[in-house]
């Protein structure tokens, strides 16, 4: 009898379950079943027990429990063995092995290395793989503690080491059970140690020792059952009486051995036969238990695949979820954000728009009296030719004009900020626009002692078309600055033509001194607004704003400016604007524009005006003029006053009282009344200009304004209403 463990094994079935009841109902029926597969293996009844641990292992498979895994394959294993179909009982005993491991069962391990260990000693003849088996199995013997266990691993490895002669290797684990016989020691294996302990007496020459031990085990094998290990006594018994030379007992045990043996062999036959049928059946068996594998893996697969699909879902839920947070936030963040934006823009916007207010009204509060000193200055002058040579008045002249030139240009800078300027399509002929700047600036050139030398290029065009009123502004500045800083030099005013494209005509400017200089520390600040260098007491007075016009100014022409300058080596500013050349749009402009508007005629003008002083002013420079006039004080008093007389023309202020020009100019269209009305006014032209022409305004003067161009302006508009009606 080989001592295999399944027996042993079915006591660990009961420990374990103890733990497979407390554990879920699927358990506790595989671990019922793998006891039924085992019973019905003890009684021999294979077929019955490979079926049911077939179930056992299914359903063990399902509910994942390796321990119960690796027992049914040990039964499977167990009944082939039974079987003598070693290949496949070695096959299943590695299944359940590696599921021994799986569960970490080491009572299990001890047990399946045995049976190995047994199968390839003892069936294979592959001792030495065999002999590594039981030393694994005695080594987790070991270390579960179980002796007993150990005891008969060591009985197996000790009878491998004899039968290959290798007595003094085997002999250490004879010895082992010689020790423990009689703890461990049983009737079952009685024989075969009594056996073993003789073979290794008769190694040794111990032959009386020898002799004693087989009779020994013969005797218990004979009072037993164990048919198979009391053959072995018998041959070895005969082999030993050979060598001691008694052939006649020799030749009886060696009878009795093979008398054994063919009733063995018989009782074989007949097992075999009875499961002759089943064991075709068992490839299919086998076939089966692979299914059951192939779906394990593959349940497993798809368990990893769906476990992964889960991870990634779980995975792209988490990015997808940050993504949605992050997208808020940032909307969260960016609206907020936006308010505060359109905040700040809204408090700018605010901002721009009352700067722009402040400066309209500051700009109209300063025109409208600046319009009184200016005026009652030139009249004082015109009145009393006696005064003209004094110093008092034309030191107010003076101031009045630099006040006015200041509102101006801060107005102008304001607007320019504003994006509120356009270029103008004028035609002008250069050479006319230089030469008048160069005289109203004679003055200034007079008191420095300057030469102002004017140089034109002649293939510059006649006439040109382009915003002159803006060219001569810059042009104005920058003279007037060298003329300021030039004592006793020369002033340079100089044109050329620097390239056409098309219709363009690109003028080169360049205004240069031989003055005071600016040192390049300077150069970078002087455009900016309100920036004066060098600024000595007697300088005629100046803003700090020139030049930061002229550079917003060429800014609207697309050009930039270039500034060559040093300390005592005088300045030249240069800088290039197109104009477009184009002598059949020129005639049509100079065309429009030279109408004769000089008239001898006597017109009648309504004055409607509510500053005293101002009212003044007007009606003494239309009188002037030879015309009539008439003045009111207030809209209500225009429109009386028209009900009774008639007028040529009505100069309307639009800052007044009660009622302003605009309400009074509706009103007065409302009457179907259509005598032209000028406003006459102290704010900018552009900012009125939309109300004024819905409310039914003709045209509209800035105060103060040059006399000509009011007649100008009134005789137009008296002919172009004569004409119409
Ligand atoms: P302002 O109206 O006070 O003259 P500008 O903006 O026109 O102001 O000029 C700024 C400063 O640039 C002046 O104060 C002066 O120091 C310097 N500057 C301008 N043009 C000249 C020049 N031709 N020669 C010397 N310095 C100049």
């Amino acid at each position: 009898m080989r001592i295999f463990f399944l027996l042993i094994f079915l006591l660990n079935c009961f420990v374990n379950t103890v733990n497979a009841q407390s554990e879920t109902i699927p358990d506790a029926k595989i671990d019922k079943l793998v006891k039924q597969a085992w019973e019905d293996f003890k009684y021999s009844n294979f077929e019955k027990s490979l079926i049911t641990s077939r179930v056992a292992l299914n359903y063990a498979t399902a509910s994942k429990n390796n321990d119960l895994i690796a027992k049914s394959y040990k039964i499977i294993a167990g009944n082939y063995n039974e079987l003598s179909e070693f290949d496949k009982a070695i096959f299943f005993y590695n299944k359940s092995l590696y599921y021994a491991y799986k569960a970490d069962n080491d009572s299990l391990k001890h047990n399946l290395y045995n049976n190995l260990g047994n199968v390839y000693c003892f069936e294979k003849k592959q001792f030495d793989k065999g002999i590594n088996y039981y030393k694994k199995s005695i080594a987790y013997g070991l270390k579960i503690n179980n002796v007993s266990h150990v005891y008969f691993t060591n009985l197996n490895i000790a009878w491998a080491y004899f039968d290959i002669g290798k007595f003094k290797e085997g002999y250490p684990y004879l010895k082992f059970i010689e020790n423990n016989i009689e703890k461990y020691g049983d009737q079952s294996t009685e024989i075969v140690v009594n056996m073993l302990t003789g073979m290794y007496a008769n190694y040794r020459n111990e032959n009386d020792a020898a002799n004693a031990y087989f009779l020994s085990a013969i005797k218990a094998g004979e009072n037993g059952e164990e048919q198979s290990d009391l053959s072995y006594a018998h041959l070895e018994y005969s082999k030993f009486l050979t060598k001691i030379k008694k052939y006649k007992e020799a030749y009886e045990h060696l009878t009795a051995y093979n008398q054994i043996t063919e009733e063995l062999y018989n009782q074989e036959k007949l097992k075999k036969a009875s499961i002759a049928g089943f064991n075709l059946e068992l490839d299919e068996y086998k076939r089966q238990i692979d299914k059951i594998e192939n779906e394990k893996i593959s349940q497993y697969q798809s368990l990893k695949k769906s476990r992964i699909i889960v991870i990634l879902f779980i995975l792209v839920s988490l990015i997808l979820l940050v993504l949605i947070i992050t997208l808020i936030k940032n909307i969260r963040f960016k609206k907020q954000h936006n308010l505060e934006l359109l905040k700040a823009k809204e408090i700018a916007e605010e901002a721009s728009l009352l700067k722009t207010q402040f400066i309209s009204t500051i700009s109209h509060e300063l025109r409208t009296p600046l319009y009184g000193v200016v005026g009652i200055t030139n009249m004082l002058l015109e009145e009393h030719k006696e005064l003209s040579h004094s110093k008092h008045l034309s030191s107010l002249k003076f101031s009045a004009r630099y006040l006015l030139s200041l509102v101006n240009d801060i107005l102008q800078i304001n607007k320019i900020e504003e994006n509120k300027v356009i270029l103008e399509n004028l035609t002008f002929n250069i050479s006319d626009e230089i030469t008048m700047i160069k005289n109203s600036l004679s003055f200034l050139s007079q008191k420095n002692n300057n030469k102002i030398s004017v140089y034109i290029d002649a293939d510059i065009p006649e006439y040109l078309i382009g915003d002159k009123l803006r060219l001569a502004q810059i042009l104005m500045n920058l003279v007037s600055n060298a003329l300021k800083f030039t004592k006793d030099g020369e002033v340079e005013i100089k044109v050329d033509l620097c390239k056409i494209e098309g219709k363009n005509y690109f003028l080169d400017f360049l205004i240069k001194d031989n003055g005071v200089g600016i040192a390049s520390v300077d150069q970078g600040k002087i455009f900016e607004k309100f920036v004066q260098v060098g600024r000595k007491d007697e300088d005629y007075q100046g803003t700090g704003l020139g030049l930061s016009i002229v550079k917003r100014l060429l800014g609207l022409f697309g050009s930039t400016i270039t500034l060559e300058s040093d300390i005592g080596q005088g300045t030249s500013f240069s800088f290039m604007i197109p104009f477009e050349y184009d002598p059949q749009k020129t005639k049509k402009i100079i065309d429009e524009i030279e109408v004769d508007l000089t008239s001898n005629e006597v017109y009648k003008i309504l004055i409607v005006e509510d500053n005293l002083i101002n009212q003044l002013v007007t009606k003494k420079i239309i009188e002037k003029n030879n015309y009539v006039c008439k003045v009111v004080d207030d809209g209500f008093a225009a429109l009386d006053i028209i009900e009774k007389e008639s007028f040529d023309l009505i100069l309307m202020d639009i800052n007044m009282p009660l009622m302003n020009g605009f309400e009074t100019t509706k009103r007065i269209r409302l009457k179907q009344i259509k005598t032209p009305i000028v406003a006459l006014t102290a704010f900018d032209k552009d900012e009125i200009t939309d109300e004024a022409i819905s409310s039914g305004i003709n045209d509209i003067i800035v105060k103060p304004f040059e006399p000509l161009k009011l007649f100008k302006i009134i005789n137009y508009l008296i002919q172009e209403a004569e004409n119409a009606g």
